[in-house]
């Protein structure tokens, strides 16, 4: 698999570390209970289908990347900085 680095071209997926979804959020000040923190740390869901996920190219641009891949084709759709992505929204 090749990931397109918006720094660097197309890279070969082993110039990257896989952090996981980009979807969970931290909960933050009171709402961060047990089970809410709990569900942020351990609870995943397993999508069929385009999802957003965190990259980071270690041997690259040492730059976090979203990158929206289909999880049945690893098909990239998109490949952005973090810093001018949402998650769940196309770039
Ligand atoms: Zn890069």
């Amino acid at each position: 698999m090749r990931i397109p680095c918006p720094h660097c071209g197309a890279r070969d997926v082993q110039e990257f570390t896989y952090l996981g979804d980009a979807k969970p959020r931290r909960p933050e000040g009171l709402d961060a209970t047990e089970a809410a923190m709990l569900e942020y740390v351990y609870v995943r869901d397993n999508p069929r289908g385009p999802n957003d996920e965190l990259w980071y190219h270690a041997a690259g641009c040492r730059a976090w990347l979203m990158v929206r891949r289909h999880t049945l084709t690893h098909v990239i759709e998109s490949a952005v900085p973090t810093k001018s992505a949402k998650a769940g929204v196309a770039a």
